[in-house]
């Protein structure tokens, strides 16, 4: 018997997961599908999200949203970059900026003959090098024609308040025929012989039927986890932070266009400029610090008065070991969690609607198609971990029991032979279609204090002379271009006036 078209899709919880992927697939699926979402105003979402990497971009321009509609809809700002203090050690700080470092000559990239200028004590810190970092140090930003100049365009992400994103995403949805129902799901049916499942039952008696089920109920993992059975790998061995304690604060004068990352003594402080407050957090680990500590910690560190409460957060790094199995495909904080350390859970979100729609099944579920959306899902979990590892891992605060912790902790073996590539020579590893650019990897290498020994030969070539002047060239370009653009926050004003 031929197996009928899927055509009936639920998704279960209407956190930012749940509402992304209601709001993608009535975008790109169409009205020939049925699309219910099912999410319990009692239980409520995790609440926080607020920082994303420039990949934001293709899923707003995706659903055909708008920049200044999105920007005054989420009280967003620009992210340029994320500055890390204090975390080689106190009173150093780097950046990880977004788009290019510097220019590469030929096949050689740019951090090569940047070795071998600071080798000569005739370079400046990596970051003089970045556009992006030039511009962010600078609190300034616009959006510029890059062709018409040789300095390429500022590479940017958002800041954005999650629950007015969530928000937007749901208008989207039940505008495109998304159908909403409200109410705790106590449980659910599933298929004797093939396990799948066939429906969620509401815990007042209402059933949820469907085909295709998405499970984006956060850290309980509703139906991936209970009904689907796919085991939570813990990776607390590499990535030990499993707390959390968040506090939005009133916004203050400095209006940053980058989220600041201030190591703690057992983990770390976000700050996050928004236009109509400042969302901050301390993550940390629960065996160095005790929750009173931590929430002390981040109050005496706001930079305005706090808005709310402290609302703390409990959560073990991880993921599932498949995230699609049977008829069930898992995204958001159900699929698993790692860090908010690089702004990746978001990303993670939109990737795997990305990849749930490259691989949607027509007649029936193909394993093959299952099997391949697990096999990419592994591959980029796997390869944002090893690049969070890296901030813990190599640090040099030594005496803070936590980071004395991090520094010996066994890591990844994908991991530690990148950075034996890089101490050794320079070279940085990068598979295809990861997610962190060579550029990425590199100044968070350096940034962590991990100098290689040697550079590639051919950076050898230009004279002591021409190599001095060409990063002279660069950088005084960028802090020249830099300088005239606007402040961040008159920008955003008249992105959002036009
Ligand atoms: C401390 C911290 C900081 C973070 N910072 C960032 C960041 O800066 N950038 C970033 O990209 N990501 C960040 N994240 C991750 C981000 O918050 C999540 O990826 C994102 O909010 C998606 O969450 P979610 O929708 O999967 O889950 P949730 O927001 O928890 O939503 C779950 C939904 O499921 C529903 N639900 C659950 N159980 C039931 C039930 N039984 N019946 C009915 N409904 C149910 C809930 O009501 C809710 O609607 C952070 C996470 C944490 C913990």
């Amino acid at each position: 018997m031929a197996k009928p078209r899927i055509t009936e899709v639920v998704i279960a919880g209407g956190g930012t997961a749940g509402w992304m992927a209601a709001a993608a697939l009535a975008r790109f699926l169409g009205r020939d599908y049925r699309i219910t979402l099912v999410e319990s105003d009692a239980i409520g979402t995790v609440g926080v999200g607020e920082a994303t990497i420039p990949q934001i971009h293709l899923f707003n321009a995706g659903l055909g949203i708008e920049e200044a509609e999105f920007l005054s809809a989420t009280q967003a700002t620009i992210k340029l970059a994320i500055e890390f203090v204090d975390w080689v050690r106190p009173g150093h700080t780097y950046m990880h900026a977004f788009g290019a470092v510097g220019r590469g000559l030929g096949i050689v990239p740019f951090h090569h003959y940047w070795l071998r200028a600071r080798a000569a004590r005739q370079a400046e810190d990596f970051g003089a090098y970045s556009y992006n970092e030039t511009a962010a140090r600078s609190g300034r930003f616009a959006k510029t024609d890059g062709r018409a100049s040789a300095i390429p365009e500022l590479t940017y992400a958002y800041h954005f308040d999650a629950a007015l994103y969530a928000a937007m995403m749901r208008r989207y949805a039940e505008q495109r025929g998304v159908v909403r129902v409200e109410g705790e799901i106590g449980g659910f049916e599933t298929d004797p012989t093939s396990g799948d499942l066939r429906a969620l039952t509401m815990a007042d008696g209402r059933r949820v039927e469907g085909q295709l089920f998405i499970d984006c109920t956060g850290f309980r993992g509703l139906l991936i986890g209970d009904a689907m059975r796919s085991a939570y790998l813990d990776w607390s061995a590499f990535l030990p932070c499993d707390r959390a304690i968040a506090v939005p604060c009133e916004r203050s004068e400095a209006f940053r266009p980058y989220t600041q990352s201030m190591a703690r003594p057992a983990g770390w402080q976000w700050r996050i400029p928004l236009q109509h407050r400042t969302g901050n957090g301390h993550v940390y680990c629960s065996s160095f610090m005790s929750d009173d500590q931590a929430a002390a910690a981040l109050l005496a560190n706001l930079d305005g008065a706090p808005l709310a409460d402290p609302r703390p957060l409990r959560f073990t790094t991880g993921r599932r070991e498949r995230f699609w199995v049977g008829n069930c495909v898992a995204l958001g904080l159900a699929a698993g969690f790692m860090e908010p350390l690089e702004s990746t859970s978001i990303h993670l979100v939109q990737a795997g609607i990305a990849r749930l729609l490259t691989y949607f099944p027509g007649a029936g579920i193909e394993p093959a198609d299952r099997d391949q959306f697990n096999r990419l899902s592994v591959f980029e979990w796997e390869s944002i971990r090893d690049f969070l590892i890296l901030h813990y891992h190599a640090n040099a605060r030594d005496g803070d029991a936590f980071w004395d912790a991090c520094r010996v902790m066994p890591i990844p073996t994908t991991l530690a032979d990148r950075i034996a590539l890089f101490r050794a020579s320079g070279r940085v590893h990068r598979e295809h279609e990861e997610l962190f650019t060579e550029e990425a990897w590199t100044q968070v290498m350096i940034g962590q204090g991990i100098i290689p020994r040697a550079w590639h030969p051919l950076a050898d070539q230009p004279s002591g002379e021409d190599l001095s002047g060409f990063l002279a060239t660069l950088r005084d370009g960028y802090r020249r271009k830099s300088a005239m653009l606007p402040m961040h926050g008159d920008y955003l004003g008249r992105m959002m006036a036009a």
